[in-house]
């Protein structure tokens, strides 16, 4: 049985008017890194339900999402407005298979991500375990604006885990910054520059690309890496290169 459970805010961290970053205490059972969460709110006796990927360690017990409030949306406002103390309800265990457990082993594991999808990654990479499955980790975090690095903390925490190991860039959408790269994933992808700056060629027979966020660019970046590097999504039955999370 996967019951709801009573989860109590504990801390809210307003990013900007529409990011935010709440944290709870609940009894859930342990999950993995990588995996969400499902959230219940009772409104107008009807219920609703999100699913929310963890951002903290499963090492640490304070549940942390990193959520962004979407016009009308009834969760992501309703989660906003909440109080210290107050409570909502979670599932005692979690959900899903965007975890290292299920990414074959190779040479180069690629992290993308848009925006809120960083969340899992944050959540894999700063487990006390080091990952020893790849030669090398490439996170690439794609944000509008510089001030959308929200996450700066815990990003510059894993590049100390993982020194050399990992290679982490950010681009912006919306603004043009030194050392930043600057553009869509898609089009980085396409035209080759995420593999000049990166200084590495993604390749079918040594990487994996885990892709995290935005259901558009998951798309696209499968459509790109199937024409231009004869990659396709991996499933639970199938051998693949690509392994997706798509937030809608
Ligand atoms: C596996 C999984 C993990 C998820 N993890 C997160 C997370 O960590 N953080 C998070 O903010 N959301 C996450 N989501 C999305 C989340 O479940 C809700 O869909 C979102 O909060 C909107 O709910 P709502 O009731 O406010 O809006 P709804 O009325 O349900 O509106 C849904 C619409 O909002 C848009 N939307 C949904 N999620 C996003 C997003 N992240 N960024 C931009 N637009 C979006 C889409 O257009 C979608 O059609 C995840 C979804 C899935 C399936």
């Amino acid at each position: 049985m996967n019951d709801w459970v009573k989860a109590e805010v504990i801390k809210f961290k307003k990013w900007s008017n529409n990011i935010f970053s709440i944290f709870l205490n609940a009894k859930i059972k342990p999950f993995i890194a990588g995996q969400f969460a499902k959230i219940l709110i009772i409104l107008n006796k009807k219920k609703i339900i999100r699913a929310y990927s963890y951002v903290n360690s499963p090492e640490n017990k304070i549940l942390e999402f990193y959520i962004i409030i979407i016009k009308h949306g009834i969760m992501s406002n309703y989660l906003s407005k909440l109080n210290i103390k107050d409570k909502i309800m979670i599932k005692k265990n979690s959900f899903g298979y965007f975890t290292i457990k299920n990414i074959p082993k190779c040479k180069d594991l690629w992290m993308l991500s848009t925006g809120t999808g960083i969340g899992p990654y944050l959540s894999i990479l700063s487990k006390k375990k080091k990952i020893k499955k790849f030669k090398k980790i490439i996170l690439i975090h794609s944000i509008k604006y510089l001030k959308n690095l929200h996450y700066l903390h815990i990003i510059k925490k894993i590049k100390k885990i993982y020194k050399k190991k990992i290679i982490i860039k950010i681009t912006l959408t919306r603004e043009k910054k030194k050392n930043f790269l600057h553009g869509r994933l898609t089009k980085l992808l396409k035209n080759g520059t995420l593999e000049k700056k990166i200084k590495k060629k993604i390749n079918n027979k040594k990487s994996h690309i885990m892709l995290c966020g935005n259901p558009n660019m998951i798309k696209n970046i499968c459509e790109i890496l199937k024409k231009k590097k004869k990659m396709y999504k991996k499933s639970k039955n199938k051998k693949g290169n690509i392994t997706t999370e798509s937030y809608w």
